[in-house]
């Protein structure tokens, strides 16, 4: 369980609900920027059952959506800046290989988004990359920026940094009642605290939660299944390996994609 960073008080700058990635970023800004942030999570930390557990997730500039790529170049700074605070390695760059067939639109969007003319076909892609064998119909297009995020590290690291900036992280404390207003109020499992501005990254229960405020968000949560592949040459898909980050687009059978990354969570096993 993480120790609150300082004595139980009830009033703050702000309050942020959840404790996740989103939550716990968002927290630590605020308490960089001098704001006397209290970020409240409902598990004990850590925990697995929200979106942000894991060792590995994949980062990338390429995306269907442009808004989203011209964000990425501060995310990267973000994540450098957080790594050098903390002394700790976050990302690993491998490299991203997105998958579909030739003109696919979002293949299209993407390779745009990268600025990038090279569309490889299973020739060129071997040659970077000898693991990897391109189905029939397919072409690839390579986002060199995209890697692995290690995930529980990088949780770890920002909600540390927020406590070193003097936030206060309370786990164990689920939030059951927001009472609006110029100062909000914000009723948990135990105790009552006030703000003037409340920020909820709830993540999956975000939809339900924000009900008792009267809105309702079109969210739906999704699962999503985490299969380990063994390796069929043992070393052959590790991160000292060529082995790269991949991101399946546009296939009629797998309509969500599919994506995977080399074998750093367990050693041998491919995570897809
Ligand atoms: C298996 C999997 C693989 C993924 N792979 C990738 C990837 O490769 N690349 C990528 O970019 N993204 C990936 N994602 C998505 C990414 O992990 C999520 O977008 C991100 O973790 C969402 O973080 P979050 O903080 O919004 O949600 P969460 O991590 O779910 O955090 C929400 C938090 O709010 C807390 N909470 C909820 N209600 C209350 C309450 N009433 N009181 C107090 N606390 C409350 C919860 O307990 C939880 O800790 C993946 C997600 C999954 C599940």
């Amino acid at each position: 369980m993480a120790a609150p960073s300082q004595p139980q008080k009830s009033t703050y700058d702000v309050i942020v609900i959840g404790a996740g990635i989103q939550g716990s970023f968002t927290a630590y800004h605020l308490a960089q920027r001098h704001k006397d942030t209290l970020l409240l999570e409902q598990f004990l930390l850590p925990h697995s059952r929200g979106s942000s557990h894991g060792q590995s997730r994949i980062i990338r500039s390429a995306y269907p959506q442009e808004y989203y790529s011209r964000m990425m170049p501060d995310s990267f700074r973000l994540w450098q800046q957080l790594e050098a605070e903390t002394g700790t390695t976050l990302y690993r760059q491998t490299g991203l290989v997105l998958l579909g067939p030739p003109g696919e639109p979002e293949l299209e969007a993407c390779r745009r988004s990268l600025g990038v003319n090279e569309v490889l076909d299973a020739v060129a892609l071997a040659k970077l990359f000898p693991g990897f064998r391109l189905p029939a119909g397919q072409v690839a297009v390579l986002d060199s920026t995209g890697g692995v995020l290690f995930a529980d590290r990088a949780l770890r690291a920002v909600q540390e940094v927020f406590r070193r900036h003097g936030g206060t992280l309370r786990d164990g404390e689920k939030v059951l009642r927001i009472e609006p207003g110029a100062t909000v109020t914000v009723t948990t499992t135990a105790g009552v605290y006030k703000a003037p501005r409340l920020i909820i990254t709830a993540g999956p229960w975000t939809g339900a939660f924000v009900e008792q405020l009267g809105l309702h968000l079109p969210l739906q949560p999704v699962r999503i299944d985490v299969c380990y592949w063994r390796e069929k040459q043992p070393g052959s898909a590790g991160l000292g390996s060529v082995s790269p980050c991949f991101l399946t687009l546009g296939l009629s059978q797998a309509p969500h994609g599919i994506y995977g990354l080399p074998s750093i969570e367990y050693p041998g096993l491919m995570k897809v």
